[in-house]
């Protein structure tokens, strides 16, 4: 379970403050799917950067089933990351050197999975994400669909317990952008935490639940029925 208190997250350089949140309290628990909502650059990404250890708050409370993020090493961080989380991002992030066999094997490779359970393991996330038959291309000779369908692969390869997702559908069209939320869905009732930035109240309706920001501040909270 996720547990925020009152978290401020302030970015500082020499010329500018930017407060990009300003006292969030938010509870999530295992297996719920969260959609975040809310107007361009009012902090959602960097709540979703926090909540995915990927960033540290400045202020506040962040207890990552009940520990405090702030009082682990970033060695400690680091482990959960590979080990807990997968990130899906709207802009894909897969490498373009790789395969996408390559790219679904990486996080196995940070973990030091021995071959055969690699072996096993990347072509169970293929099979599941339908992309088995594109295994030996490389991400530019993909369609946008199929780039996300492979970064979900890459997301879910070492069984994480949540998987954040910034604006998955954001460079989709409707129809792939259907496919990639069904997909989350069945990952969700398959036992994983989701949590998803989007613009979309379609894709939101995919959630149990949407969390608005504005200005850094929670402002309202919707559970689905
Ligand atoms: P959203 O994802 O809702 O569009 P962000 O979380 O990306 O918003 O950004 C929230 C605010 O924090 C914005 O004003 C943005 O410019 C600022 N911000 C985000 N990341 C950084 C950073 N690394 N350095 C400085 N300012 C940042
Ligand atoms: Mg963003």
């Amino acid at each position: 379970m996720l547990d925020i208190k009152n978290l401020q997250k302030v970015f500082s350089t020499e010329e500018v403050e930017t407060t990009a949140l300003n006292g969030i309290d938010l509870e999530i628990k295992d297996g719920e799917f969260v959609a975040i909502m809310g107007p361009s650059g009012c902090g959602k990404s960097t709540l979703l950067n926090i909540l995915g250890l990927l960033d540290n708050p400045s202020e506040g409370s962040y207890q990552f089933y009940e520990t405090e993020v702030a009082d682990m090493s970033e060695r400690q961080r680091a482990q959960i990351r590979k080990g807990n989380i997968g990130f899906v991002f709207q802009s894909f992030n897969l490498i373009d050197e790789l395969t996408v066999y390559e790219n679904v094997e990486l996080p196995l490779l940070y973990l030091n999975t021995p071959a055969d359970e690699r072996k096993q393991r990347v072509e169970a996330a293929l099979e599941r994400m339908s992309m088995m038959h594109r295994r030996n291309h490389f991400p530019q000779q993909l369609s946008g669909g199929q780039q996300q369908r492979t970064a979900i692969a890459r997301a879910v390869v070492a069984t994480p317990k949540i998987i954040l997702a910034d604006e998955p559908t954001g460079n989709l069209d409707s129809k792939n952008g259907e496919e990639v939320m069904n997909l989350l869905k069945q990952l969700n009732e398959a036992g994983t935490t989701i949590i998803m930035v989007t613009h979309s109240p379609y894709d939101a309706g995919f959630a149990h639940r949407t969390v608005n920001l504005f200005d850094g501040k929670v402002v309202t909270e919707k559970v689905h029925i």
